[in-house]
């Protein structure tokens, strides 16, 4: 391996404007010696120039807004003011969580990454969808922006990958002799991520100014006040309007079955992504702190694409089926990652950097579960 200068991640993968890096000591990736992610660029680049299309505000964009607002309003009124019984009312609760899942997707993901619009402002809109659906957008910039996506499966800096004693996901990770039946406890829980993040995990974070070990700057002036903001209409949305027109068990039977849906979604399509078995786990080096690749190789080496022949996964998911492709140009409106991931799998084959995919969502699952059995069940050594 050549001898390569430590450079900072670029610039898509850094803290978004108006925040501050953190001040952990973190890692370094080596320079792109090979001229990988330059020529992933340059073809991309290309792509744009010979369809003649947008990198950003794309009109489908902004219609596939207004087909999901206007889906999530309709669930939510029928599920709320219409459902005149349980059985009418189960499948409205998967509509709606559903349909609070495609605002997360596709609208605020884009937007929180700025791949949304040109405009600033378009994108902060976009990405305060978070805050109405009960999720702190200040906070999924830390969390989502700054630490997973600069750093993924790198254990001790992705978030995403530590969720403490209760799993072991990443070979670095101790194992306890509990882990032996992970693939098997973690399901349930999976359904109480959503509930958990919306009641208790932003306050959490908020009060102890860290996210997974990481110090970060607490939410100040209009950040605070749109936390604040965002937590009481989310609440007051998802309990308390419900709560004026039905029993408050009903309330909370329908409030649980729908951010368990949500939470399982959720967590699977992110596991899925980067905690299954082709997925790999590099660790900087101990002294130097310096990563085995540079930062594009090691973003297609630590991420796996599933169902990429899915027209629908890919409406639905925001193009998160797609990962390789929005881990390599996240300010990149989605709408693009299909035609883009052909570009990107023909790079990387001329390169010799794995491009790994699942076929289809349910083999996608089932190697999360493979390899959560694993590393549950085996002192497996770190790649
Ligand atoms: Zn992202």
């Amino acid at each position: 391996m050549p001898s390569h200068t430590a450079t900072a991640p670029p610039p898509t993968a850094l803290a978004p404007p108006n925040v501050s890096p953190a001040t952990d000591p973190r890692p370094k990736f080596p320079k792109d010696e090979a001229g990988f992610m330059t020529e992933l660029k340059r073809r991309a680049d290309a792509y744009f120039v010979e369809t003649g299309q947008s990198e950003r505000d794309c009109w489908r964009m902004y219609l596939k807004t207004a087909v999901i607002l206007a889906w999530l309003g309709t669930s939510y009124a029928l599920l709320v003011f219409a459902a005149p019984t349980v059985w009418l009312a189960a499948p409205l609760a998967v509509s709606l969580a559903l349909a609070i899942s495609a605002v997360g997707f596709s609208v605020q993901h884009d937007g929180g990454h700025h791949a949304y619009s040109r405009f600033a402002w378009v994108n902060r809109l976009a990405a305060l969808s978070l805050d109405l659906i009960g999720a702190s957008s200040y906070l999924w910039k830390w969390k989502h922006v700054v630490l997973h996506h600069t750093y993924p499966n790198v254990s001790g800096q992705d978030a995403d990958i530590d969720v403490g004693p209760l799993a072991r996901l990443a070979p670095q990770q101790r194992r306890r002799w509990f882990h032996r039946w992970q693939h098997l406890y973690l399901w349930p829980l999976y359904a109480l991520t959503a509930a958990v993040w919306h009641l208790y995990g932003d306050f959490r974070d908020v009060i102890t100014g860290t996210i997974g070990g990481h110090r970060v700057p607490r939410p100040r002036g209009w950040d605070l006040v749109t936390f604040l903001g965002g937590k009481v209409v989310s609440v007051g949305l998802l309990i308390g309007v419900p709560m004026l027109v039905h029993s408050w068990w009903v309330v909370l039977l329908f409030y649980l079955a729908v951010t368990a849906i949500l939470g399982i979604v959720m967590t699977v399509v992110f596991q899925l992504a980067h905690c299954v078995e082709e997925a790999e786990f590099p660790q900087p080096d101990t002294d130097s702190l310096r990563m085995p690749d540079a930062w594009a190789a090691h973003q297609v080496r630590t991420t796996v694409d599933f169902a990429r022949d899915s027209r629908v996964a890919c409406w639905l998911l925001g193009g998160l089926n797609f990962q390789v492709v929005h881990h390599l140009f996240p300010r990149i409106c989605h709408i693009h990652y299909p035609a883009l991931s052909r570009v990107v799998a023909d790079v990387c084959r001329e390169f010799g950097v794995r491009y790994a995919a699942h076929r289809s969502l349910l083999a996608g699952v089932a190697s999360h579960f493979r390899w959560l059995r694993r590393l549950g069940r085996s002192q497996l050594a770190p790649s």
